[in-house]
C-alpha cells in the first residue's frame, strides 16, 4: 500500500503498529476456494455452537434494539456479580474482553512508558500499547512458559503496564499460583497487571492454577480479564468482562466507550452463566477431543506442546504456511503460526469429533504425498 500523506498526517506511533491478522471466516474459505462444508480450528471458538439458553434471551432482546443498550450493563453486573463473588463496583465489561485489554492500554501506558509482555503471546497486547505511544519490552518464553525470573529482570522504573495470558494463546500452557504470586510480589505497585483469563474455564480443573478473584484481596493492581467468546461460545456478539478494585475500574471507566457493550449481548451473557450444562458439554469435548488430537498430530510427526486450553500449538517442522495452504485447499481452516514468528508451527482449535477426525484425514494425505 502507498504511503501517502494522509498515513503520514496519522500519529506517529501508528507506524510500528502490525494490522491484527484474525483467523480466516469460513464463508472467505468457502468463497475464495470453492470449497464446501469446511471446517474453522483456527480462532479457539466453541464448536459446539452458542448455548442454547444464551440464544433464546438474545432472540427476545433483538425486539428492544431500537433502544440503546444500559451503558452500565446492570442486569449482567447483576449476575455476574454474584456469581464470581465479587462486588458491583469491581466489575467492568468491554466488546470483547479486547476491548478491556485496550482500555487498559488507554488508561495506562503512554509515550515514555514501558508495557512488558512474554513472546509469543496474545498479539493485542503490543498493539494496544503501541497504539497509545507506549515502548513494548518483550521476554522469550522458555519451554513454552512464561519466564518470569526474566521478566521480573525487566521490571523498571518506567513499567506502567504487564500483559500476563494465563494460560498463554498462542502456547496453551500456564502459570501455577506459587511462581505468578513471587511475580506479583516483585511488581511495583504504580505499575499495573493485566492477567487475561480468556480460557479460564478450560483451565481452571489444572493443579495449582491460580485463584486469580482471590489475589485482587492481596494486589489492588490487578486486573483480572475474562469472556464469553470462548467456552460460552459467544464470540460473534462480542463480550467479555474485567474485575478489578473500584479504583482501577474507575481509570477504565474514563476511556470506555458509552454503549460499547450491546444489549444483545449483555442478554446472551448473562443467560449463557446459567447454562451449566452446555458448559459442561463443551469441556467434556474439549477434553476428549484434546486427547485424540494430541496423540494423531504426534503420531504424523508433529512435536505437540502441552495445553489447558481449547487449542493445541504444534511444530509441524515444515513450512507452516504451506502447511496451512494446503489444509484450505481440503476445506479446514487452522492457523499458521508466521505472524508470531514461529515459522514452522500451527495452532488448531479443538471441534468436535468430526471436525478433528477431518483435519486429521487432511493432514494424513498431505504428508503422505511428501517424501520426508
Ligand atoms: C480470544 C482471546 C481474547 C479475547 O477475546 P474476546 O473475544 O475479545 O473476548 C483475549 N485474550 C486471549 C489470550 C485470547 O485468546
Amino acid at each position: 500500500m502507498p504511503e501517502g500523506p494522509l498515513f503520514r498526517s496519522a500519529k506517529k506511533n501508528l507506524a510500528l503498529v502490525k494490522n491484527y491478522e484474525p483467523g480466516k471466516p469460513l464463508e472467505e474459505l468457502e468463497r475464495e476456494y470453492g470449497v464446501k462444508r469446511a471446517v474453522k480450528l483456527a480462532s479457539n471458538e466453541n464448536s459446539l455452537g452458542p448455548s442454547p439458553k444464551a440464544l433464546v434471551a438474545a432472540k427476545k432482546a433483538l425486539a428492544r434494539v431500537h433502544r440503546y443498550p444500559d451503558g452500565g450493563s446492570f442486569y449482567l453486573r447483576r449476575r455476574l456479580s454474584k456469581f464470581l463473588g465479587v462486588r458491583p463496583e469491581t466489575l467492568i465489561f468491554g466488546n470483547g474482553s479486547d476491548e478491556i485489554l485496550v482500555m487498559a492500554a488507554r488508561a495506562f501506558a503512554g509515550k515514555g512508558d514501558e508495557v512488558l509482555i512474554a513472546d509469543p503471546t496474545f498479539l493485542i497486547y503490543e498493539i494496544a500499547s503501541r497504539a497509545e505511544g507506549a515502548n513494548v519490552v518483550k521476554v522469550p518464553m522458555k519451554n513454552f512458559h512464561y519466564d518470569l525470573e526474566a521478566m521480573r529482570g525487566r521490571l523498571g522504573a518506567r513499567t506502567k503496564l504487564i500483559f500476563i495470558a494465563n494460560p498463554d494463546n498462542p502456547v496453551g500452557t500456564y502459570i501455577q499460583k506459587g511462581p505468578l504470586l513471587r511475580f506479583l510480589k516483585a511488581v511495583p505497585r504504580r505499575a499495573v497487571v493485566v492477567l487475561d483469563e480468556a480460557y479460564h474455564e478450560f483451565a481452571r480443573q489444572e493443579k495449582d492454577y491460580p485463584r486469580s478473584l482471590e489475589l485482587l484481596k492481596t494486589f489492588d493492581n490487578l486486573i483480572v480479564t475474562r469472556t464469553f467468546s470462548k467456552a460460552y461460545g459467544l464470540s460473534g456478539l462480542r463480550i467479555g468482562y474485567g474485575v478489578a478494585r473500584p479504583e482501577v475500574i474507575r481509570s477504565l471507566n474514563k476511556v470506555r466507550e458509552p454503549f460499547n457493550v450491546n444489549l444483545v449481548a449483555q442478554a446472551a451473557a448473562a443467560a449463557a452463566l446459567d447454562d451449566t450444562a452446555h458448559l459442561r458439554r463443551t469441556l467434556r469435548m474439549v477434553k476428549e477431543g484434546r486427547a485424540v488430537l494430541q496423540k494423531a498430530l504426534t503420531a504424523l510427526g508433529f512435536a505437540v506442546v502441552g495445553t489447558a486450553t481449547n487449542f493445541i500449538l504444534a511444530d509441524a517442522k515444515t513450512d507452516a504456511r504451506i502447511l496451512y495452504e494446503k489444509l484450505l485447499r481440503k476445506g479446514v481452516i487452522v492457523r499458521s503460526m508466521h505472524a508470531w514468528g514461529m515459522d514452522t508451527f500451527i495452532r488448531v482449535t479443538i471441534g468436535r469429533p468430526e471436525e478433528n477426525r477431518k483435519l486429521i484425514n487432511a493432514l494424513k494425505e498431505i504428508l503422505k504425498k511428501e517424501p520426508s
